[in-house]
């Protein structure tokens, strides 16, 4: 499913003394397939920007174009419960939605509210609770019997569970320990690789970026002021100066770098090690 924000404008509590506007003009086209990031400072959008990619804000201008669906601004809009079980949001902390009383009946929960079959249900959530990296034995504990990581991992599989087209991921390994926090963004990675899931990571770590993403985008100031891939983007030092952004560190991104060594950063070093 192709995601296009196409001048997009949004302000909080429009019309009131508060109003405060997030974004400004914001355009980002992200096609189907795509691992996109989105990265920029503390306050830069990224949160408002995300919660237009399944319409749980609408713009105050311009337009949102999720796949066959068009969200335009002041145009009330119907049955938005397919573009929610279409995007997969991954909140932070996701572990503080978890409510059922089983791990089981939690990754359950979101395909039976929409029809799906506990049979079906149950099948998924066996399924996924492999492929986040958990034994099977989880299923019938309490969510809150497990440590902050494992709680992670099962929220996340109860967002897989829904089977979406797109994958929205809102720093997916917040205080997370490195090994942890690695383990989920390769797991992310693989999903994305092997199932050609879309995945639109919103995060401040360069790193993460750089190693994952094919498309880059960074909001400053709530506007998308550059895109493009790693290689592009970390092409021009001076630019991302000015956003106040700082190249990674060469190991985050060796699997790229093959193309840059000597070309475009011979100021770098190649000894600087994790
Ligand atoms: P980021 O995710 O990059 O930190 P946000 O999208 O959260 O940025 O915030 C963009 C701007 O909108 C900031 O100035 C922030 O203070 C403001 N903002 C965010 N949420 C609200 C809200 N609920 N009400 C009013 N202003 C908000």
């Amino acid at each position: 499913m192709d995601i296009k924000l196409q001048q997009v404008a949004y302000a909080y509590a429009q019309g009131t003394p508060f109003e405060k506007r997030a974004l400004f003009d914001v355009n980002l086209a992200i096609t189907s397939g795509t691992y996109q990031a989105i990265i920029g400072h503390t306050g830069s959008g990224k949160s408002t920007v995300l919660q237009h990619f399944n319409a749980l804000l609408r713009p105050t201008a311009g337009q949102v174009v999720l796949g066959s669906r068009v969200i335009e601004a002041g145009k009330k809009q119907k049955n938005l419960k397919e573009v929610r079980q279409k995007v997969g949001i991954v909140f932070q902390f996701p572990e503080h939605q978890l409510f059922e009383e089983t791990v089981l009946k939690d990754i359950m929960f979101g395909p039976m509210n929409f029809g799906v079959s506990a049979e079906q249900a149950e099948k998924r959530a066996r399924e996924l609770i492999t492929l986040v990296g958990l034994p099977d034995s989880v299923l019938e504990k309490s969510p809150f019997d497990l440590s902050g990581g494992q709680m992670r991992r099962v929220a996340i599989a109860g967002v897989l569970a829904m089977q979406p087209d797109v994958i929205v991921l809102d720093e997916p390994t917040a205080g997370l320990d490195p090994r942890g926090q690695r383990e989920i963004m390769d797991m992310f990675y693989a999903l994305h690789k092997e199932r050609g899931l879309t995945t639109i990571l919103v995060t401040h770590s360069m790193e993460d970026a750089a190693r994952y993403a094919d498309e880059i985008a960074i909001m400053h100031e709530g506007r998308c002021v550059l895109s493009g891939t790693p290689t592009a983007l970390f092409s021009d030092v001076e630019r991302l100066r000015q956003y106040r952004l700082e190249v990674p560190r060469l190991v985050a991104f060796q699997h790229k770098i093959e193309q840059l060594i000597g070309q475009k950063f011979p100021e770098l070093s190649l000894t600087e090690e994790q």
